[in-house]
């Protein structure tokens, strides 16, 4: 049965990051703001700790002694971590080394070989083109066999932390002519001549973030490097290991815009707090002021991102087929947020307009909780697909 109640340990490891988060990313939050592209060498500390792994042991049964009774797992903590880290600072956690989008990828879809020979690099993740970003499966990239390589050539933009990662993970196509069972994981690795980073980006928001676009130009590449399934006629599973890797990371960003939703609260809390208006939560609709009601409400929606993001994790930790959870997780955690962080501005008045506070940082950052790994509307697609019983042709 569901028991999305966090256990001792959980609520331990949860304090244990945002103290973290407090004292380290805080105070260096509005300097990568300001300095955008500039590497926050003071995560430097975290290198060697992958935030992605592999669980030897998931269809193990929970120890009966475990104080956990089951409830926790991997997934669960990594975004229970994920919240608590960007509650200090999204844009910081993202430039954690070895913790790129790539390297979920690779433990989605990589032989245990694969994970084995490059987990401990910093892997980015590209797969969207100017054609191929909500329809991820119109990828125009090319890997073709020649000899005992690999060559890929194409274009990949937003590709996030382009300049600091050590290889991407490219999704390129084997024949255009197979649509999306053609498309397939490749390992490059930076220094390699044929791939470029063309230019980054000037971004609203996560700016201590970098997002780059990179150009193959017969990008040549060993033959073990394609990630997965290396038979080239088994290509069906292709692409389904790019929705491998959003059932996992979807919940990360819907737990990323927990965090931003939750730090945003926290400060119009305080805030509130220094004119003495405490939200009393015994008090009937009438008897609030508008300005407690607005955050209840706020922290009621907050409690139900918080529930759908947990059930994803949950079900992935069980290893059962998560998608659906996932995008319903990121629909509402990506728009709510962004909602909760304008309304926590307006609520702060001109301070929520300043940069004495980061509120109005935290208002810029969320939006792309609503954009990247699926934007919103694709999410509602997918939920939609699932309930009506249609497939991606028949509702598009
Ligand atoms: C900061 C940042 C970091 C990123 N990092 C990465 C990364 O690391 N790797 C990577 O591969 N990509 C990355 N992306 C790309 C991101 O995932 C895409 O931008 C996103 O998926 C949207 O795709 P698109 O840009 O093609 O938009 P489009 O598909 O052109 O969408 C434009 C608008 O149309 C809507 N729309 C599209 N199709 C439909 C439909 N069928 N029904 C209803 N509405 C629709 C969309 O919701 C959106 O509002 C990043 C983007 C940003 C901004």
């Amino acid at each position: 049965m569901i028991n999305l109640e966090l256990s001792e340990n959980m609520v331990k490891l949860q304090q244990n990051i945002k103290m973290v988060a407090k004292s380290m990313f805080r105070p260096i939050s509005r300097k990568y703001d300001e300095a955008e592209h500039e590497y926050p060498k003071e995560l430097d500390v975290f290198r060697g700790a992958p935030l992605f792994s592999r669980s030897k042991n998931k269809k193990e049964a929970p120890s009966p002694a475990s104080p956990d009774k089951g409830r926790s797992g991997p997934a669960l903590g990594q975004i229970l971590s994920v919240e608590a880290m960007c509650w200090g600072d999204c844009g910081l956690l993202m430039s954690v080394p070895n913790a790129g989008v790539g390297n979920a990828a690779l433990v989605a879809v990589g032989t245990d070989e694969q994970v084995e020979k490059w987990g401990g690099k910093w892997i980015a993740f590209a797969n969207t083109e100017s054609g191929a970003g909500s329809d991820a499966g119109s990828v125009q990239t090319t890997a073709d066999a020649d000899g005992g390589e690999w060559v890929i050539n194409g274009e990949k933009i937003f590709v996030t932390c382009a300049d600091r990662c050590d290889a991407v993970v490219v999704w390129a196509t084997l024949d255009k002519l197979l649509g999306k069972a053609g498309i397939k994981p490749f390992l490059v690795e930076k220094g390699n001549p044929g791939m470029k980073l063309e230019h980054l980006e000037k971004k609203c928001g996560l700016r201590a973030s970098d997002t780059g676009t990179f150009v193959f130009t017969d990008c040549r590449i060993p033959k073990e490097n394609i990630l997965g399934d290396p038979e080239i006629k088994q290509t069906s599973e292709g692409f389904k290991g790019v929705m491998k890797t959003f059932d996992m990371t979807r919940p990360m960003v819907a737990s990323m815009a927990n965090g931003l939703a939750s730090a945003s609260l926290d400060l119009v809390k305080d805030k509130m707090a220094e004119k003495g208006v405490e939200p009393d939560y015994h008090k009937t609709p009438n008897q609030l002021s508008a300005m407690e009601k607005e955050y209840l409400m706020m922290e009621a929606n907050l409690e139900a991102m918080r529930l759908l993001t947990y059930k994803a994790a949950w079900m992935a930790d069980k290893d059962l087929p998560n998608n659906v959870e996932a995008s319903m997780a990121k629909a509402k955690s990506g728009r709510t947020a962004t909602l909760i962080a304008q309304k926590c501005c307006d609520l702060l008045g001109p301070l929520g307009f300043t940069t004495k506070e980061l509120a109005e940082k935290w208002m810029r950052d969320v939006k792309i909780m609503d954009i990247f790994e699926g934007t919103g509307q694709i999410q509602h697609l997918i939920i939609a697909r699932h309930i009506l019983k249609l497939s991606s042709k028949e509702l598009k």
